[in-house]
């Protein structure tokens, strides 16, 4: 069936400025990590990925390593992007990654200019576009020099391959180096990508946030629901099909009482203030200013509209910041 977006794809989702650049993004990007592989129909995967662009999340997140099998993402969202996305494609912000291993040659993966660069242009062929908005360095190799990491980078904007540039996973020592070298280079830092959430406090207490105001790049945060964690699903055991039983990535072993009595304190607050424990934690990473958006996964088309909905709820006060501290930290 042709597809074509909602017309008011614009009306309700905030957009928010990264950093220093003039790139706005949308409050929640989608990522396409996990149940975007060959495993899963693509004709729901299709309805989900629309239904995204629909309420206006504009952004799609991805990498190479992104399947099963590695790849398979990147050629799931190029086929949508072929039969459905193309007459929007000046509209999409579509991001990819490199470094992470995707092999064992030694040119499939590590941050050497040889596997970045190879790498974007097997993206770009997967993706079926002639650039992306974003390209990363997945991770932090601390075997390459850094200068030769961020050269790669800079290459693929002067090569038209990518608009902007962005680091993942980087300690704040070495994002900072990263940002003073592609300020050199004439490509500023766009943002970085690290893992946040009420479950996971590091980008506060490693100085992450902090810095990011000082050298004016966004932070776009992953896992904002610890893969569904900071959701009510598991509060009662393991759905079928959730991730925790289906996932590599996430071990039903962490369901367990410590987990589920932390869950439910935060649920607890999150009802009282008239909403989901989704909702409570997607407000809690957006209520940094640093934080440019929230980059979420989804398994169905509803769990995009409830997600969105996140910022349409009060400012959490500081007792509920208090409250939610208490549960949420180990
Ligand atoms: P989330 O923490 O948002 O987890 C998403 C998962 O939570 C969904 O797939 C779904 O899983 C479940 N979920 C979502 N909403 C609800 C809801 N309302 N109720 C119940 N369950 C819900 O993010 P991800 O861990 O998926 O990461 C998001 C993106 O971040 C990735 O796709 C990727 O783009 C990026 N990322 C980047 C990394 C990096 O190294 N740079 C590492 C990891 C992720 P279920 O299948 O159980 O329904």
């Amino acid at each position: 069936m042709t597809y074509n977006a909602a017309d008011d794809r614009y009306e309700s989702l905030e957009y928010r400025r990264a950093g220093n650049s003039g790139l706005d993004l949308p409050a929640f990007s989608f990522g396409l990590w996990q149940k975007f592989g060959t495993d899963y129909p693509y004709e729901t995967q299709r309805e989900i990925a629309l239904h995204a662009f629909d309420l206006g999340i504009t952004h799609f997140d991805n990498a190479d390593r992104y399947g099963p099998p590695h790849r398979a993402a990147q050629q799931f969202f190029g086929r949508v992007l072929k039969h459905d996305l193309a007459p929007y494609r000046d509209e999409l912000i579509l991001s990819t990654k490199a470094g992470n291993p995707i092999g064992s040659s030694p040119y499939l993966k590590g941050g050497s200019r040889k596997s970045l660069l190879t790498s974007l242009e097997h993206s770009l062929r997967d993706l079926g576009t002639d650039h992306v908005d974003i390209f990363y360095s997945h991770s932090p190799d601390l075997t390459t020099p850094l200068e030769e990491t961020v050269g790669a980078l800079a290459s693929a904007v002067e090569q038209g391959k990518a608009l902007y540039v962005g680091v993942s996973n980087y300690a704040p020592e070495r994002a900072h180096e990263a940002a003073v070298l592609l300020r050199q280079a004439g490509v500023p830092l766009l943002i970085h990508q690290p893992r946040y959430s009420v479950f996971d406090r590091r980008p506060e207490l490693n100085g992450l946030l902090k810095l990011a105001a000082e050298d004016g790049f966004g932070l776009i945060v992953y896992s904002p629901l610890a893969q569904g964690l900071l959701t009510n699903k598991y509060l009662d055991g393991i759905p079928a099909g959730a991730r925790a039983q289906n996932s590599a990535f996430l071990s039903p072993d962490v369901i367990d009482d410590t987990y589920r009595q932390r869950a439910a304190a935060l649920n607890r607050i999150a009802e009282q203030r008239g909403q989901s424990l989704a909702q409570l934690a997607l407000q809690w990473v957006l209520r940094q200013p640093q934080v440019t958006s929230a980059l979420i996964g989804a398994s169905s088309p509803w769990q995009l509209d409830h997600n969105v909905k996140a910022l349409d709820f009060p400012p959490l006060t500081e007792e509920e910041l208090a409250l939610i501290d208490e549960h949420g930290v180990h």
